[in-house]
């Protein structure tokens, strides 16, 4: 057994250098000399992870629950614990700081016992496994007593690792890298055993037990999900016309990725993140079931949300559906989904990832109805994209997806070959009102902004978005001075101010949402530009947005009001 500290030095050696090949060395040299059984938690770890990828299960480990173990064990009240922590560039530093000021009151008999990192992994997998009306309660007594067996670091990389911050510099490529150079096989093969199984950690195990020969073995596996092949961006079609000359365009449908695994007349559905959402999506459970009967086979679509005339609805129709978990029956009326397939990746025992995407196409058409498939079209000229365009538009779709006739299906990654073309939306000029203190590299500035429409007839402004992307360290430099100089309120997080910065925000649709008092907010939304020559009085008016969000159903059907 190892000791979790060997583990916690690493990672901290790991963060000290920039040094590709030193990262590559460190962590190649520790895993040459783990014990089998250890082998997947440290990859994980490594990686920020507490779990492996196609667990269900989660921590829910938040902040609050941080807060009040760190409480209990160093015995300081809330304000001067909070002195601590707004200095702390995380919660892992915060952690560390609070230890080391206040000290643990962890029994002294618990110093001697030394955490390993097996222990750690199973402490997590009870967490994950508390379920029920005192799990809270349970998840807190189980983070006590694992933080009580922990020294100071450890418990700095523990606190960064249950909440998701570890950001030690070590990407999934470094790992690949490192379980190549450990266990002497290609990083071609590791990476490719990554996109077949979908968990770097189960390679890693398996490349440790048998090498090559265990990676080679790796396949597509019914109900095992692999990551969804993503698209690139493109700027206009002429880019994507030069880079690809003639491709083929599908409709890009504004729904939810789905990975439909079938075998013997049953079938599972996972989302892009591999979680297993089969539960909830009964109807399109047995649409796949009509369309495949009882064949072995993967497949990729989307799933959009139908209006009672089959018109696609907004995407936060097909988010509602999924987040109700219980009268899935009700849900499944009110808000019927509809599949969609564009890609076939395994039938009967035949792995196709490695087919050009003109062949595997053509079999998904000769073994699918029409009306199951996205609509595709090969062009190769920008007059026939664009009309093909409209068409996808027209119908209420969102653009299109160009995809290279001979490229294969490359699970997990975001290439040239696959480009996604959106229609620009037009930019709204909103007001900054509050602005709440970043995490991690951030916490320094005020960068996460609360963005507000003007009121016509009052003059108030209301909020309708937040982001924190789109500024350049500088500008959030700048920003920060800024709305500091205009605070009226302050709690150490949240910040608000008079309104008076003005900036262009692009954003992807106009949802109905109860977060917000104005009752609208901006998915994706993103600062362009500051606008240094608008007052707020020129602002976007809440009446304006109002129509904008009902132009958006012009193409799309519309249920409820
Ligand atoms: P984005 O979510 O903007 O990164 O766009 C990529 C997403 O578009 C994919 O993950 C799919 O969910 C979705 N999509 C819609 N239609 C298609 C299509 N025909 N081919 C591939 N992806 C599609």
């Amino acid at each position: 057994m190892t000791d979790f500290k060997e583990l916690v030095e690493l990672a901290k050696k790991i963060s000290m250098t920039s040094s590709r090949n030193e990262k590559i060395d460190l962590v190649s040299a520790f895993l040459k000399n783990l014990p089998e059984d250890e082998v997947r938690y440290a990859v994980l770890f490594l990686l920020g992870k507490t779990l492996p990828p196609g667990d269900e299960r989660r921590l829910d480990v938040n902040w609050r629950a941080l807060l009040s173990v760190l409480k209990r064990m160093t015995g300081a009240d809330g304000e001067r614990l909070y002195d601590v922590l707004v200095q702390a560039v995380d919660i892992g530093d915060g952690f560390k700081k609070a230890l080391e000021k206040f000290g643990s009151k962890r029994q002294s008999f618990l110093f001697e016992q030394k955490l390993t990192i097996k222990e750690v992994g199973s402490y997590y997998d009870k967490i994950a496994s508390s379920r029920g009306a005192k799990s809270r309660k349970l998840k807190e007594e189980l983070l006590f007593s694992l933080f009580s067996l922990a020294d100071t670091d450890e418990a700095e990389f523990l606190a960064r690792n249950l909440t998701g911050e570890m950001r030690i510099g070590l990407h999934e490529g470094l790992m690949e890298d490192a379980i190549a150079k450990a266990f002497q096989i290609p990083a071609r093969l590791v990476r490719r055993a990554v996109m077949l199984s979908g968990d770097i950690s189960v390679v890693a195990l398996k490349a440790k037990k048998g090498g090559v020969k265990a990676l080679d073995n790796i396949r597509i596996e019914v109900f095992r999900p692999l990551k969804p092949m993503l698209a690139t961006d493109a700027d206009s079609i002429e880019e994507v016309l030069k880079e690809l000359k003639r491709a083929s365009f599908e409709y890009k449908l504004d729904g939810i990725r789905l990975q439909m695994h079938a075998k013997n007349g049953k079938v599972r559905a996972f989302t892009r993140r591999l979680s297993d959402v089969t539960e909830s999506l009964p109807d399109v459970v047995d649409q796949f079931s009509e369309i495949f009967g009882n064949k072995e086979v993967v497949a990729d679509g989307e799933a959009i949300a139908v209006s009672p005339e089959g018109k696609p609805l907004p995407f936060q129709f097909v988010s509602r559906r999924l987040r109700r978990k219980s009268d899935i029956a009700r849900s499944v009326k009110e808000i019927p989904l509809r599949l969609f397939l564009f890609d076939i990746l395994h039938i009967d025992g035949r792995m196709l990832i490695d087919e050009p995407y003109s062949k595997r196409r053509k079999l998904l058409e000769d073994l699918v109805d029409n009306e199951w498939l996205v609509p595709a079209r090969v062009c190769e000229s920008e007059e026939e994209v664009k009309s093909f365009l409209q068409d996808a538009l027209d119908k209420g779709h969102e653009g299109l997806i160009a995809k290279k006739l001979d490229s294969a299906y490359t699970p997990g990654v975001r290439g040239k070959n696959w480009f996604k073309i959106k229609p620009v939306l037009a930019t709204l000029d909103l007001v900054i009102v509050a602005a709440e203190r970043g995490y991690g590299r951030r916490h320094k500035w005020l960068s996460d902004y609360y963005l507000a429409a003007r009121d016509e007839e009052t003059g108030t402004f209301f909020v309708v978005g937040k982001t924190f992307k789109g500024l350049t360290d500088q500008e959030f430099e700048m920003m920060t001075q800024r709305l500091k100089e205009l605070a009226y309120y302050d709690d150490g997080h949240l910040v608000k101010v008079r309104p008076s910065i003005v900036v262009e925000v692009a954003f992807n649709e106009i949802q109905k949402s109860p977060k917000y008092e104005s009752g609208l907010a901006l998915r994706f939304a993103r600062i362009v530009s500051i606008r240094e020559d608008k007052t707020p009085e020129e602002a976007e008016t809440l009446q304006n947005l109002r129509k904008l969000y009902e132009k958006q159903f012009l193409h799309k059907g519309k249920i409820g009001k």
